[in-house]
């Protein structure tokens, strides 16, 4: 279900907006303060925000700006006066939609619905896009170069994780140090194979439960490396 946060000081207003949404499947919930909405706008998960202009404590303007500095969720920004829409356009703050009291309710439920669903295609298709390596707990998304192991991310230099990513998507094939070395670094790279064996260390060091006995990267004594599918 999705989750609408509605930040709004005219309690009737509020009411009134989560009463329809309810009406049409939406789980919502409301925030009357400024502060208390943009904290909790930004630490909890939500799929779509309406945000009322003139708010006390943090005002709409400064509440849609934070907001877009951290998330994609799409906002709808209700407002009193005309004129405010040309401001909020004018200050270029990134809200996906204006609407002006009084509104239709019924308007608002098809605008949010709209938002909502161009916003879940977005996502999908991101999910689509992205590349992800998952074995034994251990998870890589080449897009966004990430990794997890048992769901905890640890962070890897350009380098570790193109070494690691290239040896999971070629599990079970060894590989020679040169080999490694001379896809992963470019030519001009200082370096030896050796750099290949500090890399291979840091990044067991930082996937595997125990580095004396690996569970991903293996050894092959006297020629290289392969990942273990
Ligand atoms: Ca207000």
């Amino acid at each position: 279900m999705s989750k609408v946060l509605i930040i709004e000081d005219e309690v009737t207003i509020a009411d009134l907006e989560k009463d329809y949404l309810e009406l049409s499947g939406f789980e919502v919930e409301i925030e009357n303060n400024g502060t208390v909405g943009l904290a909790r706008a930004l630490a909890e998960e939500f799929d779509m925000f309406i945000l009322d202009l003139m708010l006390p404590g943090i005002d709409g303007f400064e509440i849609c700006r934070q907001i877009r500095e951290a998330k994609n969720t799409p906002v709808l920004m209700v407002s009193a006066k005309k004129d405010d829409i040309d401001k909020i356009r004018g200050l270029g703050l990134g809200a996906d939609d204006y609407i002006t009291k009084p509104f239709s309710p019924s308007e608002l439920v098809a605008r949010v619905k709209a938002h909502l669903a161009r916003y879940e295609r977005l996502i999908g298709s991101n999910m689509v896009e992205n590349d992800i390596v998952e074995i034994r707990g251990l998870k890589i998304d080449k897009t966004a170069r990430r990794v997890w192991v048992n769901g905890e991310e640890r962070q890897f230099t350009t380098k570790e994780f193109d070494l690691l990513a290239f040896l999971a998507q070629n599990p079970n094939h060894v590989f020679t140090k040169e080999e490694l070395f001379s896809r992963i670094w470019d030519l001009e790279s200082v370096g030896d194979i050796a750099t290949v064996t500090v890399h291979i260390k840091k990044i067991r060091e930082k996937i595997e439960f125990n580095t004396a006995k690996p569970q991903y990267i293996e050894t092959i004594w006297g020629v290289g490396y392969r990942f273990k599918m």
